[in-house]
C-alpha cells in the first residue's frame, strides 16, 4: 500500500495555490517534492534549451521563470522550517536534499545553451522595446551566467560545481554548529545572591527554564535574551567571565567540544572561494563578489572603510578612556576586562543620563510597539495592515495582510520570541515574490523573523513581552527589509521587491526605518507603561535622545572592524596559512581597533554573515547603505522643519515611488539619486552618529 507521501496531489509542498500549508507539512514530504519540482522543471529546461527560434521573453523567459519558482518556494519554506523550528528529522531531509537544489543550480548557471539564448535574446532588435525591469533581469541574467561558469571549459564546470557543493555543506554545516553550541550550554546558579544586579524578569525566565528542565535554581544559555542581560547587569564579575567566555569561544577549538569547532570549515571555505575566483578569471573572491554590487573595487570599500575609522576614532578613543576612568573611579575595576565592557557601559549611561535600559523597556510592551510600527507604515505610505488568519508553524506566529484602497497588497509572518531550535538573529526572507502572470498579480509575502523575549509568566500569570529599545529598532529593521519587497510594484519575479538589488543597497530601506524610533510623536504611539499605560515621559525621552550617541564612536570602529576583516579576509592572494584567518583579524585590529578583545576571544567562529550568509566580502553593506539610509532619512528631517513631524506622507510617497516600489528594476544609485535630487552624501551619517564635532 502507498503512503499519502507518495501523491504528488497530497504532498502540501506541491500546492502552489496560496500560502504554505504549514499545518500539513512534515519532513517526509520533503524528498518527495523536491524530486517532483527538479524533474519538472529539468524538463522545462531541456525542453528550453532545444529552442531556437522565435525566442521571446514569453516563450523563453517566462517558462523558466515558472519552472524555478517553484523550486524555489517549496525548497524556501524547507530552509525557513530548519531555521525556526529544527528537529533532528528536518534538518536530515535539509541536508539530504541540499545538493540536489545546489547542483541544480550551478548546472543551470552553467548551462550554455540557455546562456545562449540569452545573449541572442539581447541582440535582438526587440530587446530594446521590452521594459527597463526586462532588459534588467536579461542584463543580470548573462552576468550570472558568467559568474556562475557558464563560460568554463567542461573539466573546470565540473571543478566549479564541486566548489558549490561543497561551499553549501560547509556552510550549512558551519550554521549547525553555532546552533548546537549554543543549545548545548547552560549554566545553573542556585544562589539567587549570586545575581546580584540582574532585572526581575530576567531573573524570572531563567528561573522558568530552570524549571522546564525539572531543576531548581536559575538557568542561563546562549541565546541573546539570556547571556546578553548578564554581560549587562550582573554585578557578579566571576559570573559575567564565565558567560562571556562560553559565548566569545563556542564553536571554536576552545570550546570543549571538537565535533563544533568551525576552524577547519573557516579555512577550507576560504580556500574554495579563492579557487572559485581563479576559474572565472579573478585575482580574489572579494572582486567577483562585487561585481553585482554598487561598489566598484575592494580598494574602493578599504578606502571608504578607512575613511570612516579615521573620521570615528578620536571619537571611540575618548569613549573608552571615558569608560576606563569610569569603572575605576566608580566601580573599583582597575584591569578593565571584555566581560567588564557591556557591565560598565551600562553603569555609566545610568551615571550620566540618569536612566537604565530596563526602566526604558517597561515602556514598550508587544501589542503597543506594533500598534505604533503599524501607525508609522500606514502613515507614510498609505497603506492598511490588519491581523488575518492562517495556519503556522509555530502558536506564537501571527499573520497579518496589507491593503491599499481595499486591494490586497501584500502578507506577512511575524514570528517574534526566541526559543530552542530557532536560529539567533533577526531577519526577513521571502514566501514568495509580486509577479503578473496570465491569471493576474501575485502579490507579495515575507517572514518577519525576531528572538525576543516571550511573555513571561510571574506566579502563574502571563505578562506580555516587553522589549528593549534596541529590539524595537531590530523590528523596525527587519520591517524594513519587509517593506521593500511587500510594497514593490514591480511585475517580474526577479526584480520585484529585494530581488535583483544590489546587496550593498539591500540595507537602505531597513536602516532608513530605524530612524523613525528616536522620534517623539511616534513613540508617543507606540508606549505604554506596563503598569500605569503612561505613555514614555517627556523627561525619560530627552534622556535617551542625550544617549543616543553613547560610545558611537566605539560601536563605529567595531563595524569597520567586522567590515574590513571580511574585506580582507576574501581579498587575501597569498596562499591560505593554518593560521590565515586569526592573521588577518588581529592585523585589522591593530590598524583600526582601540579596545582588542581577549586572545581567546573566537568570534569569528559564529560570525555566520559571512561564512553561512550571503555577506562573504559584503559585509561593509551595512555601512555602505547606511550612508543611503541616513541621507534619505535627512529628507524627512528636512521637511518636519515645515510640517512639524518626520511622518511625512508627501516624502513617504516619493521615497514610496522611487525607492520602496521599484525594487531591483533599476540601479539603487539611480533610484537614490531620483529620491534625493542628488548623489548620496556621509554628512547625515556623522551627523547622526553625533561625530561632526571634530575638526580633523
Ligand atoms: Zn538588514
Amino acid at each position: 500500500m502507498q503512503t499519502t507521501t507518495h501523491h504528488p496531489e497530497n504532498n502540501p509542498l506541491l500546492d502552489f495555490s496560496d500560502l504554505p500549508r504549514f499545518e500539513a507539512i512534515r519532513p517526509e514530504h520533503v524528498t518527495p517534492a523536491i524530486d517532483t519540482l527538479l524533474a519538472a522543471a529539468n524538463a522545462v529546461i531541456s525542453d528550453l534549451e532545444q529552442k531556437k527560434n522565435a525566442l521571446s521573453w514569453d516563450s523563453f523567459v517566462e517558462p523558466l521563470e515558472n519552472a524555478t519558482e517553484k523550486l524555489s518556494r517549496a525548497w524556501g519554506i524547507v530552509g525557513h522550517l530548519n531555521a525556526v523550528v529544527d528537529t533532528p528529522e528536518l534538518r536530515a531531509t535539509y541536508n539530504e536534499n541540499q545538493p540536489k537544489l545546489t547542483e541544480f543550480w550551478t548546472a543551470l548557471g552553467q548551462n550554455l545553451a540557455l546562456f545562449d539564448q540569452y545573449k541572442a535574446l539581447h541582440a535582438q532588435t526587440e530587446f530594446a522595446s521590452l521594459s527597463a525591469a526586462r532588459q534588467r533581469i536579461i542584463n543580470n541574467a548573462i552576468r550570472d551566467f558568467r559568474l556562475s561558469g557558464a563560460e568554463l571549459s567542461d573539466d573546470k564546470k565540473q571543478r566549479y560545481a564541486e566548489i558549490q557543493e561543497k561551499q553549501a555543506a560547509l556552510s550549512t554545516k558551519f550554521s549547525e554548529n553555532v546552533l548546537d553550541a549554543t543549545n548545548h550550554f547552560s549554566y545553573i546558579v542556585e544562589d539567587v545572591a549570586e545575581l546580584k544586579g540582574l532585572p526581575e524578569e530576567v531573573l524570572q525566565s531563567a528561573k522558568n527554564a530552570a524549571e522546564k528542565d525539572q531543576k531548581t535554581g536559575y538557568k542561563f544559555t546562549l541565546h541573546f535574551p539570556s547571556y546578553f542581560p548578564v554581560l549587562q547587569y550582573a554585578d557578579n564579575r566571576a559570573l559575567r567571565e564565565t558567560i562571556y567566555r562560553a559565548n566569545a569561544t563556542k564553536a571554536s577549538e576552545l570550546g570543549g567540544h571538537p565535533e563544533w569547532d568551525n576552524s577547519g570549515i573557516m579555512q577550507e571555505i576560504l580556500q574554495l572561494r579563492k579557487e572559485e575566483a581563479a576559474l572565472l578569471g579573478y585575482q580574489t573572491f572579494a572582486e567577483v563578489s562585487l561585481v553585482a554590487k554598487m561598489a566598484d573595487t575592494p580598494q574602493q570599500v578599504s578606502q571608504f572603510l578607512q575613511d570612516l575609522a579615521n573620521r570615528a576614532r578620536p571619537f571611540a578613543e575618548q569613549d573608552l578612556q571615558e569608560l576606563r576612568q569610569f569603572a575605576k573611579d566608580e566601580l573599583g575595576i582597575t584591569d578593565m576586562q571584555a566581560w567588564d565592557v557591556t557591565y560598565a557601559a551600562e553603569k555609566l549611561r545610568e551615571q550620566r543620563y540618569a536612566f537604565s535600559e530596563q526602566e526604558v523597556k517597561q515602556y514598550f510592551p508587544e501589542h503597543k510597539v506594533i500598534a505604533g510600527l503599524f501607525r508609522v507604515i500606514q502613515t507614510l505610505f498609505a497603506v492598511d495592515i490588519q491581523p488575518q488568519s492562517a495556519t503556522t508553524w509555530h502558536p506564537d506566529v501571527k499573520f497579518y495582510r496589507i491593503e491599499k484602497e481595499g486591494e490586497l497588497i501584500g502578507q506577512f509572518y511575524l514570528d517574534l520570541y526566541a526559543r530552542n531550535g530557532k536560529r539567533g538573529g533577526a531577519w526577513m526572507d521571502d514566501v514568495r515574490g509580486r509577479r503578473l502572470t496570465n491569471t493576474g498579480v501575485q502579490t507579495p509575502v515575507a517572514y518577519l523573523t525576531c528572538n525576543f523575549n516571550e511573555p513571561v509568566s510571574v506566579d502563574g500569570v502571563l505578562k506580555p513581552a516587553t522589549f528593549s529599545h534596541d529590539e524595537v529598532i531590530t523590528l523596525f529593521h527587519e520591517f524594513g527589509h519587509g517593506l521593500h519587497h511587500l510594497l514593490t510594484k514591480v511585475n517580474d519575479l526577479s526584480v520585484s521587491g529585494i530581488s535583483g538589488v544590489e546587496w550593498d543597497a539591500v540595507e537602505l530601506p531597513s536602516q532608513f526605518m530605524e530612524n523613525f524610533c528616536w522620534e517623539w510623536d511616534v513613540l508617543q504611539h507606540m508606549t505604554a507603561h506596563t503598569d500605569t499605560g503612561e505613555p514614555l515621559p517627556r523627561a525619560l525621552y530627552d534622556k535617551m535622545i542625550a544617549a543616543k550617541n553613547f560610545q558611537s564612536g566605539l560601536q563605529t570602529l567595531r563595524q569597520v572592524e567586522f567590515s574590513l576583516f571580511d574585506m580582507r579576509l576574501h581579498d587575501d592572494i597569498e596562499p591560505n596559512s593554518s593560521n590565515l584567518v586569526q592573521t588577518i583579524l588581529d592585523q585589522v585590529r591593530n590598524e583600526v581597533a582601540v579596545l582588542t578583545p581577549p586572545e581567546f576571544n573566537r568570534f569569528q567562529h559564529s560570525f555566520g554573515h559571512i561564512f553561512a550568509g550571503g555577506y562573504a566580502a559584503g559585509y561593509f553593506s551595512y555601512k555602505w547603505a547606511e550612508v543611503l539610509s541616513a541621507d534619505a532619512y535627512a529628507a524627512f528631517e528636512e521637511s518636519a522643519q515645515q510640517e512639524g513631524s518626520t511622518l511625512s506622507r508627501t516624502i513617504g510617497a516619493k521615497f514610496q515611488a522611487e525607492v520602496l516600489e521599484v525594487g531591483g528594476s533599476r540601479p539603487a544609485l539611480e533610484s537614490f539619486k531620483a529620491f534625493r535630487g542628488r548623489a548620496p552624501s556621509i554628512d547625515a551619517l556623522m551627523r547622526h552618529s553625533g561625530m561632526t564635532l571634530v575638526a580633523a
